[in-house]
């Protein structure tokens, strides 16, 4: 059976209580052998650590979504830091710049979605410092943001290295990361029906240039759409992607596990 790792799970939520023993043992019946369970603040960078204690097959990534900035401290960088060290904490993230839902959007002004924008630019910029840092790579969450992402982690280029994950942008924007030495990874919405455009960025996508991930609970693939995600559906994603490279499971398998161990050296 060819072996896939989900390179991003939101493996602390509460989506999982009731049944979390359960989700592990279908990953590992699908072929799930490791998980990277993605944090969105310092107190669920330390559930995703917790995990990692109790389930050998379970790593971290530890940072702060920029659709929590707002609620940030000032300085997340020594706290950060101290969570990074963790032997299992292989990424800083998820990181990054979301401008999806501004404060406008909801009666605010444009001086809250300033303030908005400012805040997600600090925090963001104080994970790519503690990445940078402690030599660790980042995951990056990009929503409506592209431009101003990219000026941000250009001059981090050299000394951090991260992954757009969920990657839905265009051909060209695939390119400007690449170029960058950067990587993308894919969810379920390579399976989607209307998700043609992820298919066209994943078939220009070079096989050892990219990961998968379900971003679960979110973004089902098919036949699972709508329902809540789990990490066992990296498979049905996998054969997909493996149809539209037109290579075999275990070729993909091979490529995406080589390049997840090279891009998360703590990863075992
Ligand atoms: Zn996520």
């Amino acid at each position: 059976m060819a072996i896939f790792y989900d390179t991003h799970a939101h493996l602390d939520y509460d989506d999982y209580k009731a049944d979390f023993a359960e989700v592990l043992t279908r990953a590992q019946v699908a072929g799930i052998t490791k998980i990277i369970s993605i944090a969105t603040d310092l107190d669920s960078s330390r559930r995703a650590l917790a995990l990692t204690e109790q389930h050998p097959m379970i790593y971290a990534a530890v940072g702060w979504h920029p659709s929590n900035a707002h609620e940030a401290p000032a300085d997340i960088r020594p706290a950060l830091r101290e969570l990074a060290r963790h032997p299992k904490a292989v990424a800083i993230g998820e990181c990054g710049l979301d401008y999806y839902r501004l404060p406008s959007a909801n009666g605010g002004s444009a001086e809250d979605d300033a303030r908005y924008k400012q805040k997600q630019a600090e925090i963001f910029q104080q994970q790519l410092e503690v990445a940078a840092d402690l030599n660790l790579n980042c995951v990056i969450h990009q929503r409506s943001s592209f431009d101003d992402l990219f000026a941000q982690i250009q001059p981090f280029a050299g000394k951090t290295r991260g992954v757009f994950h969920c990657f839905g942008e265009s051909v060209e924007r695939l390119q400007k990361i690449l170029d960058l030495g950067w990587l993308v990874s894919y969810t379920g919405i390579v399976t989607f029906k209307n998700g043609q455009n992820i298919r066209d960025a994943v078939a220009a996508t070079p096989l050892d240039k990219f990961m998968l991930e379900t971003d679960c609970p979110y973004l089902a693939p098919i036949p699972y759409r709508g329902k809540r995600c789990e990490p066992a559906y990296v498979k049905e994603i996998s054969e997909t992607v493996a149809q539209v490279k037109l290579c075999s499971p275990d070729e993909l398998s091979d490529a995406t596990c080589r390049t997840a161990h090279e891009f998360f050296p703590k990863l075992r």
